[in-house]
């Protein structure tokens, strides 16, 4: 991680009218591409096919949030169960799915969005896989959580991701059901030092507690990181205690760290890789920017280069 600072500066640049239309653009998705499967679901499937040859599961993500008319939450619900039903096809990869709350209503209504992934969560018992749900920027948690505790009451196959950034999370993962399904990751959103650790260090030191507290309390743990150290450190957590693998796996980002996927795949861990498709690629691009000095810098040069 870049760490917050230069997080910020990176975000409101990429919400600049110049910089949005350059990037969105043909030249942009040439960088874009690295990050993103492609913009159809058989895109998404091509990689996750190719991923699986190597021995690394799949998580698909496909891309949109904060969807402001209700038409658009009916795409979006019918894009995730047309992925679904192909998961349902293709019985032998291993494809999970990732949702965020914000393009299935929850802008509208709880209601309408418990309902939403109510559907997913019958399509994904059909084909054997479960739906996780991505977290969102700080004001969303309650609302997120609050749809998760109660979906979680009928089904066991929804899980949900918890950002060792915010002060809040010790108490999020007090309060989640027991023998949930949680992917605990830094955080990527821009967020105040009031509600998110700011620097590196303690954002570290919380992603290592709170994963071995999920681990402790039974809880499946998704190690969603590409920091080496704390990978390592859930893998020595896990063997010392002896805890079934079938419990815990090790996740990394479509396009990220490459090489230590392959090689922990390798060595027999679980690894899974989330890969993200579809039109609105730029919004998850510039997270990605913001997260590396050196991919903004990779990024521009390459606008710069290509559009010489
Ligand atoms: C499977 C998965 C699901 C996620 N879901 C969510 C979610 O629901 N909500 C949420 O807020 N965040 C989510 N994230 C993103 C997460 O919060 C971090 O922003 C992201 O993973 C970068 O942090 P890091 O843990 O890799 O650690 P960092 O300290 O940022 O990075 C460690 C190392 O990884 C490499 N690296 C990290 N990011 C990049 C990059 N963009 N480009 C190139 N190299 C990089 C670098 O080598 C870096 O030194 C998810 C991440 C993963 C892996």
């Amino acid at each position: 991680m870049s760490g917050p600072l230069l997080r910020a500066p990176v975000l409101r640049l990429a919400e600049a009218g110049w910089f949005r239309r350059l990037a969105t653009g043909p030249l942009g998705w040439r960088v874009a591409s690295r990050f993103v499967a492609g913009e159809t679901l058989d895109d998404a499937i091509r990689v996750a096919k190719s991923l699986d040859g190597r021995g690394i599961a799949t998580i698909l993500d496909h891309l949109g949030e904060h969807v402001t008319a209700p038409e658009h939450v009916a795409e979006a619900v019918a894009a995730y169960l047309r992925a679904l039903d192909r998961v349902r096809l293709e019985p032998f990869l291993d494809i999970q799915l990732s949702v965020k709350l914000t393009q299935l209503g929850l802008d509208f209504s709880h209601e309408l969005t418990v309902a939403n992934m109510e559907r997913l969560l019958r399509a994904a018992e059909e084909a054997g896989t479960i739906v996780m749900i991505d977290m969102e920027s700080s004001g969303y948690v309650d609302r997120t959580l609050r749809v998760f505790r109660e979906l979680r009451e009928r089904h066991e196959r929804v899980g949900v991701a918890l950002q060792a950034y915010l002060r809040r999370t010790p108490g999020d993962v007090d309060a989640l059901p027991p023998a949930s399904i949680v992917r605990m990751v830094k955080g990527a959103y821009l967020e105040p030092p009031e509600v998110a650790y700011p620097t590196r260090r303690e954002v570290d030191a919380w992603f290592a507690r709170l994963t071995a507290t999920l681990l402790s309390r039974g809880h499946t743990v998704h190690v969603a990181t590409h920091d080496e150290a704390l990978l390592r450190g859930a893998i020595a957590y896990v063997e010392r205690r002896g805890l079934p693998w079938t419990r815990v796996e090790l996740q990394m980002l479509y396009g990220i760290r490459r090489d230590l996927q392959l090689s922990l795949a390798e060595q027999g861990y679980p690894v899974r890789v989330y890969v993200p498709y579809g039109a609105e690629w730029y919004p998850y691009l510039t997270r990605r920017l913001a997260e590396r000095p050196a991919n903004m810098w990779f990024f521009m040069s390459n606008l710069i280069r290509i559009g010489r």
